[in-house]
């Protein structure tokens, strides 16, 4: 009988701390997390929860011409969260791009042909505060021609309240990436920073699908059944296949892109969470 009520004691004695404690793991998540579903909400889009802690969730939304997607990483040993918004496109438009806003050196993991764009300052596609690169340089200057584009470039870093933006264009997925302030937990860096990229995207991603379909119409081959999904360019003798989708890409497309572009490929990096099975 003792046994019992020393039992009953101890669990008496233990209840109030173990529910503070789940109460607080549980706050914590709320806070990390609810950034995330402001902005799905503002985007009239979705928000997937992945199971475990490794991943963040990812916003999923509507695009005029494709999917957006929304996700958040932190490379490990840094503090800094690093906000990804993807334009998953409808069509196919055929080059590589990328756009860094504070200037930046050449990436060292790059599509083939990936050379530096230079404009002069009295050029009229012209932007201030941007290096540019491209595998098609006619093509970035296409995209470069509308001045309302050209203002959201120049004003990345302004408009998206980030400390470093990285603008990607891979063949047939835009890339938005903006390193937050250190010290911004990742729904916050989500909550300040993805509203200022999607108003960049959405312009973008209008733009090359006019762009696509302007190629389709000078008929330009753009089917991707040999065509590297990250720069539209031919795929050449050593290509990576995607271990889920098989799609095949040159191995610095890969590189750059942070994985597989396909939107419904299980292995991309921003592949909806499923219930693990
Ligand atoms: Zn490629
Ligand atoms: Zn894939």
């Amino acid at each position: 009988m003792l046994w019992l009520v020393v039992l009953s004691a101890f669990f008496w004695l233990l209840a109030p701390p173990l529910v503070a404690w789940v109460e607080s793991v549980r706050a914590g998540e709320t806070t990390a997390e609810v950034g995330f579903w402001t902005v799905a909400r503002s985007l009239a889009g979705t928000c997937h929860v992945p199971w475990g802690r490794r991943a963040s969730p990812i916003i999923r939304f509507a695009l005029r011409s494709g999917e957006g997607r929304i996700r958040a990483t932190r490379t490990p040993g840094r503090s800094a969260w690093v906000v990804e918004v993807r334009g998953h496109q409808r069509l196919p438009f055929g080059f590589a791009a990328r756009i860094c806003s504070p200037p930046a050196p050449p990436a060292r993991f790059r599509a083939p042909g990936l050379t530096p764009v230079v404009l002069d300052a009295d050029e009229p596609h012209h932007l201030a505060y941007c290096s540019l690169e491209s595998t098609d340089e006619r093509l970035l200057r296409w995209v470069l021609r509308h001045a309302e584009t050209r203002l959201l470039l120049d004003d990345l870093q302004g408009h998206a309240h980030a400390d470093h933006v990285e603008v990607l264009l891979a063949g047939t997925v835009v890339i938005l990436r903006a390193t937050a302030p250190h010290g911004t937990d990742g729904g916050r860096a989500v909550e300040l920073i993805a509203p200022g990229l999607v108003d960049t995207l959405r312009r973008l991603s209008d733009d090359l699908d006019d762009l696509a379909t302007a190629l389709v119409e000078a008929g330009e081959p753009m089917s991707l059944s040999f065509l590297c999904r990250g720069c539209g360019a031919r795929v050449a003798d050593d290509p990576w296949h995607c271990p889920s989708c098989n799609a095949a890409m040159h191995r610095g497309c890969r590189e750059m892109a942070g994985g597989c572009v396909g939107l419904a490929c299980a292995a991309a990096p921003d592949a909806l969470p499923e219930a693990p099975t």
